[in-house]
């Protein structure tokens, strides 16, 4: 049991007027890890600047689309409208897997088909069902194509949750799967407990005001499921994720040149927490 104690990369904020209750470990025990340490960062509004950082991404760039927002380690944003009088409560995994979805953006056929089929990755590898939104749903994800990058929420949060995927940089396997796995309760790789044994930061390198983007959970509120460092993660920063200067502010220890991270789809332990985490049997 206590294997599943361990981080993953599957968060439940524990964020009670924007302060999280340290002593509350129940939803970590349930494989749940604590997002307190980004503290009120994770709060916002989606802003355009972040937007305009994604239009200027190109395939030649050594960096995803979703690394270049403003928000909370690049990428990870609670609107305000998710606020409940000040409270955000536990986020939660999606009850037997099923995660309704809405498409508020405006977004051509072939664009909504596209997130469809990086939606189908999920059905094919796991238990995870994406489908659409029906009147009587209390939880949903709304998707949208606003200007303002690639984010999410981490895990359930309750009612209509945003999740933004501004077409076209963020319709590709990455970006899309990577917040997909946001919201099914996935945060990201690189502020593993357990990172320092793997990876080295380079603080220098990284751009003004975004270092809290590099911290790592603390240990004691994470769980990792005993799973072993991924660095092939979908969930798992690129080299050169908020760089300043163009050079690396993540390296793996055992080789420094190692590509972090991937662009195509999920890596071999992403779908098995997945399936630990849901509780699948396929
Ligand atoms: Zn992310």
């Amino acid at each position: 049991m206590f294997k599943f104690m361990v981080y993953f990369s599957v968060i439940s904020v524990h964020l009670i007027h924007c302060l999280p209750s340290k002593n509350n470990t129940e939803d970590y025990d349930k494989g749940g890890a604590d997002l307190s340490y980004l503290g009120r960062t994770v709060f916002g509004e989606p802003n355009e600047e972040s937007g305009k950082r994604v239009e200027q991404w190109n395939k030649s760039s050594k960096v995803n689309p979703e690394e270049l927002g403003s928000y909370a380690e690049g990428d990870i944003l609670f609107p305000n409208d998710v606020r409940r009088n000040g409270v955000i409560s536990e986020t939660a995994r999606w009850p037997n897997g099923v995660v309704p979805y809405n498409f508020d953006g405006g977004y051509s056929k072939d664009q909504r088909e596209t997130i469809k089929t990086l939606m189908m990755e999920f059905h094919k590898a796991t238990c995870i069902r994406f489908r659409m939104f029906e009147p009587n749903d209390t939880s949903w994800i709304s998707i949208t194509n606003d200007k303002t990058g690639c984010w999410s929420a981490v895990g359930r949060t309750g009612g209509k949750q945003t999740l933004n995927l501004q077409a076209p940089d963020c319709l590709q396997t990455r970006p899309t799967m990577h917040e997909l796995l946001h919201a099914i309760g996935f945060g990201h790789e690189h502020t593993r407990s357990d990172r320092d044994s793997h990876i080295t930061i380079h603080w220098k390198n990284i751009k003004e005001g975004f270092k809290a983007a590099f911290m790592k959970t603390d240990k004691h509120l994470s769980t990792n499921f005993g799973f072993p460092y991924d660095y092939n993660s979908l969930v798992h920063y690129s080299n050169e994720a908020l760089s300043k200067n163009g050079k690396n502010t993540i390296t793996a220890k055992k080789d420094p040149n190692k590509a972090l991270g991937n662009n195509f789809g999920f890596s071999k332990y992403d779908v098995e927490k997945i399936n630990l985490m849901y509780n699948c049997t396929k």
